[in-house]
């Protein structure tokens, strides 16, 4: 899950300004290659207006934007061949590897026959907390619990506070506070509690249908036992590690292998930090990851892939195939790397 605020809206001016530069900036701005970020694939989301709608394509567009890369000249690897093709300063011409984060269903459903179509490799991340049902899909939950009342009592610690969710309008500055609550203002380690005790207090039932937009254990081994398929470490929890202390944070990114092995047999060797933003991910968080043996780590820093990221393996940036933007030239503009540098104050190899 990221980041559906300022930032991408930020970009998303920007990629709109510098389309039509794209082609005259490639050589100077462009990378070796990209990994490209999804989230959820499905041609019939069941929220289509949802504050979340970034995090949802439609398998059409992903049909689209992998055709185009191709004719473009980018070959799809795993991640294991992009790494090495990283270490290797790019050599073996532009590359492309596709990463999903929180193995939602329609991963399985709707993106892998594209993937099958195009013989395109895909490294989906898995949080086993979330599989498990130990750990909730927040940033749905809270949009589910302000779309069922129009109005909302947020017990704090202060006192109960209402919050107004009769418009739209309403329901989306209620979202934002909900977020900012559980996001900040409340311990990481709370906010499960928090989510449960804020649906509680407002009858609102959490769990049910919420489960299945995620796959079961069965699913994901049969993914991983997919040709084209590689299962990486998401964390235990979920958690913004960056909010955690060292202890919990390690146990984070150490023992979601020790979980991935007991499921799938196999430890994964790629991994994604939640959230992925620099408010997520930092460098202690990097050295973490480093140290549990990880050959790769992604955030969701904005940018491509260059040769010197050989050094940053446990940091790399990734591009976000937006569902608010599903447009071939918007994702052509940043694979340019017209972006990369416009989106993290004119830095070129984005790390942290
Ligand atoms: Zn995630």
């Amino acid at each position: 899950m990221i980041d559906g605020g300022e930032a991408i809206r930020k970009l998303a001016l920007n990629v709109v300004r510098y389309t039509g530069l794209a082609p005259l900036a490639k050589p100077f701005v462009g990378g070796i290659g990209a990994i490209l970020m999804l989230h959820r694939v499905t041609a019939t989301p069941e929220k289509p207006d949802s504050v979340n709608r970034h995090l949802t394509i439609a398998p059409e567009f992903l049909d689209a934007v992998i055709a185009d890369m191709k004719a473009n000249g980018y070959a799809f690897v795993t991640l294991d061949e992009a790494i090495e093709r990283v270490k290797a300063g790019g050599k073996g011409g532009q590359f492309a590897a596709i990463t999903a984060d929180d193995a939602y269903r329609d991963n399985m459903t709707e993106a892998l026959p594209v993937l099958e179509k195009h013989g395109a490799p895909v490294t989906i991340y898995v949080a086993p907390g979330l599989i498990n049902g130990a750990a909730d899909l927040w940033w749905e939950a809270v949009e589910d619990i302000v779309n069922a009342r129009d109005e909302l009592t947020l017990p704090t610690p202060q006192g109960r506070i209402k919050i107004d969710c009769s418009t739209p309008g309403k329901k989306l500055q209620a979202i934002a506070r909900l977020q900012a609550y559980l996001t900040l203002e409340v311990r990481e380690e709370d906010q499960r509690a928090a989510l449960r005790e804020l649906a509680r207090s407002n009858g609102i039932e959490l769990d049910g249908p919420r489960q299945s937009t995620l796959m079961n254990w069965d699913e994901i081994r049969a993914m991983a036992g997919h040709p084209l398929v590689t299962i990486g470490a998401h964390t235990v929890n979920h958690r913004n590690l960056k909010r955690l202390s060292e202890a919990d944070a390690r146990h984070e990114v150490d023992d979601v292998r020790r979980m991935l092995q007991a499921e799938l047999g196999e430890e994964p060797r790629h991994f994604a930090y939640p959230y992925g933003y620099a408010s997520a991910v930092g460098g202690r968080e990097v050295g973490f990851a480093r140290d549990a043996g990880y050959a790769s780590a992604v955030t969701t820093r904005h940018g491509v892939l260059r040769a010197e990221h050989a050094g940053f393996l446990h940091a790399l940036p990734r591009i976000s195939v937006n569902g608010r933007y599903q447009s071939v030239a918007y994702i052509r503009t940043m694979l340019s790397g017209v972006t990369t540098p416009l989106a993290n104050a004119g830095k070129m190899v984005v790390t942290i």
